[in-house]
């Protein structure tokens, strides 16, 4: 990163990720053109995981490339009289793939599910007796990530410290 200032401490990039109810995905997709998806997720353990129907194109997509990179945009306060914006964001990059296992498969469900909608075990069995077979999960392993902020942001934090 060329302002070092600005990096994000993994910890807070970690902390981010777990706060986080959706980013965007980028896979390489048909004839090459990046594709980037929106989509919802959980962190755990320097993974993402994702949900998602059995086929389309990001599906197609993951199936013909496993790199991919996902961001999370924690923070974009337009500040018009400046002509910026207070941000922070973080962005992931790493290996994805289909969870073809059906134990991960459950377990990273019932992870989603949990971020999404707590302490809801019966509402959870029910969408996994009508739905499991229909849905498909993706495993995201992070090899490298990366958060940034705006330097006014920066200059804010260690004021306070
Ligand atoms: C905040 C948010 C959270 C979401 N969470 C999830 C999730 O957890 N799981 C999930 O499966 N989906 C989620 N979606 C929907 C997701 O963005 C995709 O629309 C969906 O996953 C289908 O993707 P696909 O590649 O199979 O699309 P396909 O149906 O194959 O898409 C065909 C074409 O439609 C267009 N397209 C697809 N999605 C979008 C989009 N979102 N915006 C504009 N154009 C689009 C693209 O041009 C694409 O090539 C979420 C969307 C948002 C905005």
């Amino acid at each position: 990163m060329r302002r070092k200032r600005q990096e994000l401490p993994k910890e807070v990039c970690e902390e981010i990720l777990r706060q986080g109810t959706s980013g965007v995905l980028a896979l390489l997709g048909e004839n090459d053109y990046p594709y980037a998806v929106p989509l919802s997720y959980v962190y755990c353990d320097g993974h993402l995981y994702f949900h998602s129907a059995l086929r389309g194109h990001k599906v197609d997509a993951i199936r013909q490339c496993d790199k991919a990179s996902f961001c999370v945009i924690d923070q974009d306060c337009v500040k018009p009289k400046e002509f910026t914006t207070y941000f922070r964001s973080v962005i992931a990059f790493g290996r994805i793939s289909i969870v073809e296992d059906d134990t991960h498969k459950l377990q990273t469900l019932r992870l989603l599910a949990e971020r999404y909608n707590p302490n809801d075990e019966e509402g959870f069995r029910h969408e996994v007796q009508k739905d499991f077979n229909h849905v498909l999960m993706m495993d995201f392993m992070i090899e490298k990530l990366s958060g940034k902020e705006a330097i006014e942001l920066t200059r804010n934090r260690q004021t306070n410290e």
